[in-house]
């Protein structure tokens, strides 16, 4: 079903509709409502974990900047030694990385979108996330990179449900879809297009972001 469907709970869209359905036909008894909820969430989880598979990614570059900044250019001496700078490095608004399009921070017709908050890692087993500053390919090399503004990880999401009844069941699965990571980003850092996972939906809190990944969605622009 999942390979016929594609991410039957992308957003849980799947998983809870038929839960509501499910409970909107049990209304006359069950008084189980947790444990159906965190027997669904544990499935979803089950279904999101599906390895994915870590290959080069197919990169399209859209929208050089022209005139590239001198606050970047000490970009190019991090990455390269070559001397033909001019040639070799250029600067970049989107990245369409894998057929999804990625804005960067110096796109201004992003608009409200939040298509440049992404989580990445380097082993698929530890996540980090930032906001994309601009996309930057070397033609010395043929490689192309991030820069992103890292937020760290502040806590864990199951943090602030320690006092349920149900923290031991949901505690890994809502580890795995939300991360509360700090407000002010700490620093920049470097990535390979290669390690950029997942853009992800960012809800801004008073004293932290919440993050939580997106599977699949429709891209419009
Ligand atoms: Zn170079």
């Amino acid at each position: 079903m999942y390979n016929n469907h594609g991410a039957l709970t992308n957003i849980g869209c799947f998983g809870q509709e038929d839960l509501i359905g499910y409970i909107g036909s049990n209304h006359h008894g069950t008084r189980y409502y947790g444990e159906l909820i965190t027997y669904y969430y544990n499935i979803d989880f089950a279904l999101h974990m599906k390895p994915a598979a870590a290959t080069t990614k197919k990169i399209e570059k859209l929208d050089p900047v022209n005139d590239t900044h001198d606050e970047y250019k000490y970009l190019h001496v991090e990455l390269c030694d070559c001397e033909q700078i001019h040639q070799c490095f250029r600067l970049y608004r989107r990245f369409i990385i894998n057929d999804r399009i990625f804005h960067s921070l110096i796109y201004k017709k992003r608009g409200k979108s939040n298509s440049y908050f992404i989580q990445y890692s380097f082993d698929q087993r530890h996540y980090q996330f930032g906001s994309i500053q601009c996309f930057i390919s070397l033609q010395s090399t043929e490689k192309s990179y991030a820069l992103i503004n890292v937020h760290r990880v502040q806590q864990k999401y199951s943090d602030y449900f320690k006092s349920t009844k149900y923290y031991d069941l949901l505690k890994k699965p809502l580890d795995n879809y939300f991360f509360v990571l700090e407000k002010r980003s700490c620093k920049k850092t470097i990535i390979l297009i290669d390690y950029i996972l997942k853009h992800c939906i960012v809800f801004n809190m008073s004293e932290c972001i919440v993050a939580t990944p997106v599977a699949t969605h429709n891209e419009h622009d």
